[in-house]
């Protein structure tokens, strides 16, 4: 690591490690170092960059828009970059999917969205427990982390993390036990131990849990159970949503329509903080201010967002074509694990949200580091980092993705016959 970073900045540094470069500029699909060196980026700012570094769209409005001397912290004030935004999110996003949301800025972070969704289910329903799944993130602070399974976020609490039951996801045991029917039966059974939960929070495809996903039958069965009993649903779609799904949100194929849903991410579309939680307007009942933020008006994520909108999902182009990549991703995927044990590496994931799963953090952290050493900057996910994530940009080349797929091939096929060849 260079000095500077190893003296004084903390520990806590973690995407750096792995890339130990400095990274200069970006384009599109590629990040470039201080050398001049090319990677392709297959981790795309964590799911924050959709649409690529730097669009040269988003790029254009807002530094029109900064000319201009646009307002750039607004607090919660009414904005004309705020007003482009609400106006294209309701018409080109929520009136033709027939959804019907208000939005609250919160703190622009996904936790602050999450954190917010906890709170509104808890004081709507006046019960305190919230369900969430094995595997599933929420973030880092104390809400959220609560609801987040991972021990290695959780362990930093330094305080019991309270407030939230753990059950198990879609397809977490096997075939061996359909993890819906234990959620309706301990709901339901007064003598379960499980204290009825204000919400059931969930993410459609898990992240950083290892890149998991519902089928459409569990999500409308978890909807259901809620409908039911009077639960509210939460839908975590600050990964998955904004097209990675290869739709504009990730629950949209099962039909279901969550009473909470939180998106951040790639919603300023240019990697401007941003998040949101979208409430339905029955379970608004917030007090002016009681869950406030100072950077709830990040005018220029307000900017690029609503372009952003407005250019990619006015009509169903860009759907269409992410919807095409996501089809080759699945076929070259299940080419690059064919031929090698199930055990050893086998494709998962949906939409835009695919990978490898790897026998172990080992193998798949060897194969992320051959492929940056050969120019792909691409992630592991999952609690042992077993899964080896391609998160690419949803924009990128057909040559783009070829292109990392064969380095991601390469990688795949050195690392497992090095290692195949050390246990014989
Ligand atoms: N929810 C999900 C599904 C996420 O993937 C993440 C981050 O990876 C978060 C919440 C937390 O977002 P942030 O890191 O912006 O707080």
């Amino acid at each position: 690591m260079t000095s500077i970073f190893k003296n004084i900045e903390s520990a806590v540094q973690s995407y750096a490690r792995a890339f130990p470069v400095i990274f200069k500029r970006a384009q599109g699909s590629y990040l470039y170092d201080e050398k001049e060196n090319a990677y392709l980026d297959f981790l795309a700012g964590a799911g924050t960059l959709n649409y690529g570094h730097n669009h040269p769209v988003l790029k254009s409005a807002l530094l029109e828009y900064i000319e201009k001397d646009g307002i750039t912290h607004g607090l919660d004030l009414h904005t004309t970059a705020k007003k482009a935004f609400l106006e294209n999110l309701n018409e080109l996003i929520f009136k033709p999917r027939n959804l019907h949301y208000v939005v609250q800025f919160t703190g622009p972070t996904g936790t602050n969205a999450v954190e917010a969704a906890m709170k509104i289910a808890r004081n709507v329903t006046g019960r305190h427990n919230i369900v969430a799944f094995t595997n599933g993130f929420h973030g880092v602070t104390m809400g959220s982390m609560a609801a987040t399974g991972n021990s290695h976020h959780r362990d930093a609490a330094g305080i019991p993390l309270i407030g939230v039951s753990h059950l198990p996801y879609a397809g977490y045991m096997g075939d061996k036990l359909d993890t819906v029917t234990l959620l309706r039966q301990l709901i339901e059974d007064s003598s379960s131990g499980l204290d009825k939960p204000a919400a059931v929070m969930l993410e459609t495809i898990q992240g950083e849990g290892g890149l998991n996903a519902a089928s459409n039958e569990w999500l409308r069965a978890v909807e259901k159970i809620c409908r039911e009993h009077d639960i509210l649903l939460i839908v975590d779609d600050i990964q998955a949503g904004c097209g990675r799904s290869g739709r504009f949100f990730s629950f949209e194929e099962s039909g279901i329509k969550p009473d909470l849903v939180t998106l951040s991410k790639s919603l300023s579309g240019y990697g401007l903080p941003f998040a949101v939680t979208l409430i339905k307007p029955e379970y608004d009942t917030w007090k002016p201010g009681e869950h406030n933020g100072t950077f709830r008006g990040n005018n220029h994520a307000f900017v690029t967002a609503a372009k952003a909108l407005e250019y990619f999902w006015s009509d169903a182009t860009f759907q269409t074509e992410v919807q095409a990549k996501i089809v080759h991703l699945t076929q070259r995927l299940q080419g690059i694990a064919k031929g090698f044990d199930k055990n050893l590496i086998k494709p998962k994931g949906r939409g835009f949200m695919q990978g490898l799963e790897c026998r172990d953090g080992e193998l798949a952290g060897a194969i992320c580091r051959y492929a940056f050493d050969h120019g792909l900057i691409i992630e592991t996910s999952g609690a042992d980092s077993q899964v080896v994530k391609c998160l690419c940009p949803l924009t990128i080349s057909l040559d783009d993705l070829n292109k990392g797929l064969d380095i991601l091939q390469n990688a795949v096929t050195h690392t497992l016959k090095t290692s195949l060849r050390a246990a014989s």
